[in-house]
């Protein structure tokens, strides 16, 4: 009986990122490995990387260097790269450092037990296709271990928008939707070993538009369908686009039971010149208005945001439209960056900002984010919330989990376990996060 093989991924990046490493771990599974989180066990080290700033590439190289002596001392250990900077870079990472046996794109890690097998036998493997099949039909189903209680579930991949400082069109390819039948299956199965919420994954997750009973199905429909499985209580759903927010999805906001009051909406920009330049479709107008009907389906939703600043072009004017938008909508959580130039993106040609105005416009619009965030966490003390318990605190007797708007909630003495949804009445507002007491 040959002992099980170490495999050790460190994943970068988005929550696609994290559910993918999950997917290719269970699929190097069939080839005999278990995970480990020491590196010096691992028989195998998969880097599943991120494209989305700039000198991504060149991170990933430097740390690829790190594993020479790693190597040198265990010429049986495997080095793979997988993720966006694989399928952007391809070939060139193994031409530029020899060290790599493997380079696999996210579209095709469900070939990772053959492409495994093939390093064993000495060779490189290479594959950064957009295949025909679907990987998903091709991924075993999942093996049976229990699970967290929160999961991510992808249900759509790539993108078809091509804002104009993104990579992801060009290392995720065009927007696919799995079938209805296959998220329900899978989704099942998560609730079977424990899960009782799901977060919807997708680059574009509200463009989705899946095969099922009838023809094509919208999210807010796969939702309502989500929303009949027992034992499954929380659904969320992340990236959207303001542009493919239906109808029946803010609708479903308000009507929906399981559905949480918290919705991700990046805008990137309250500029109309700049959302034209980013290539967006959309104006600051129009998403405001936008805003104002999610909130009137559902008036205590928690919203969050992206927001880049130093997009090539941007003006003062344009800076302060951004803050304006900002201050209108209030925003619960927004995630901001300097723009990052992509190779192979329409802005990166263009006439850069000076970085120094860029960092002093990013951190006056994190500071307005940052007191909306405290001000809409103060406004929780008092109220009472539901919080489903992920893990121990770090105190004796301390419990962690999220709240229904995603706020982390902590509890002393909770007399709960790990995948319990109970009534918390929060106490008290920390920079990010909630004290709370059970109900
Ligand atoms: S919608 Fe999102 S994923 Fe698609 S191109 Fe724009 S920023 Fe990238």
């Amino acid at each position: 009986m040959t002992a099980p093989k170490k495999l050790y991924v460190k994943t970068y990046g988005c929550q696609m990122n994290v559910y993918d490493s999950e997917r290719m771990a269970e699929a190097l599974g069939e080839q005999g490995y278990e995970p480990t989180n020491t590196l010096d066990d691992a028989d195998m080290i998969l880097l599943n990387t991120c494209h989305i700033r700039e000198k991504a590439a060149e991170k990933v190289y430097s740390e690829l260097g790190r594993f020479k002596g790693l190597k040198a001392a265990k010429p049986d250990l495997k080095l793979g790269v997988a993720g966006c900077v694989a399928q952007a870079e391809g070939a060139e990472i193994m031409r530029r450092q020899p060290l790599v046996d493997l380079v696999v794109g996210p579209q095709s890690y469900h070939r990772l037990p053959e492409m495994e097998t093939k390093t064993r036998q000495g060779e490189k493997a290479l594959d950064t296709d957009f295949p025909e099949e679907d990987k998903f039909e091709h991924l075993k189903s999942r093996p049976k271990a229990r699970r967290a209680p929160a999961a991510f579930l992808t249900v759509q991949e790539g993108c078809d928008k091509f804002c104009a400082f993104c990579v992801v069109p060009y290392t995720r390819g065009a927007e696919v939707s799995r079938p209805v039948d296959r998220i329900l299956t899978e989704a099942r199965d998560l609730v079977e070993r424990g899960v009782r919420e799901i977060t919807l994954l997708g680059q574009n997750v509200n463009a989705y538009h899946g095969m099922g009973e009838g023809g094509s199905w919208s999210l807010a429909k796969l939702i309502w369908a989500l929303n009949d499985i027992d034992g499954l209580e929380r659904i969320r759903f992340t990236t959207s686009h303001p542009n493919d927010m239906g109808d029946d999805l803010i609708e479903a906001h308000g009507t929906c039971e399981k559905l949480m009051p918290y919705l991700h909406l990046p805008v990137q920009s309250g500029s109309d010149h700049i959302l034209k330049r980013m290539n967006r479709k959309h104006t600051a107008e129009s998403y405001l208005r936008l805003i104002e009907r999610i909130r009137a389906a559902r008036p205590d939703i928690l919203l969050s945001g992206d927001f880049i600043v130093g997009f090539p072009e941007e003006s003062d004017a344009d800076f302060e439209a951004t803050m304006a938008l900002v201050e209108e909508v209030e925003y619960g959580y927004a995630y901001s960056f300097k723009y990052s130039k992509r190779p192979g993106t329409p802005a990166a040609e263009r006439p850069q900002v000076d970085p120094d105005v860029a960092d002093e416009r990013l951190q006056r619009l994190q500071a307005l984010i940052t007191r909306q965030q405290r001000k809409i966490q103060d406004e929780m003390v008092g109220r009472t919330v539901k919080v489903l318990f992920e893990k121990p605190g770090k105190y004796e007797g301390q419990m962690v989990g999220k709240s229904d708007y995603l706020h982390a909630v902590h509890v002393a003495d909770a007399q709960v376990s790990v995948g319990d949804i109970a009534p918390v009445r929060i106490i008290s507002s920390g920079s990010n996060s909630l004290a709370g007491e059970l109900i």
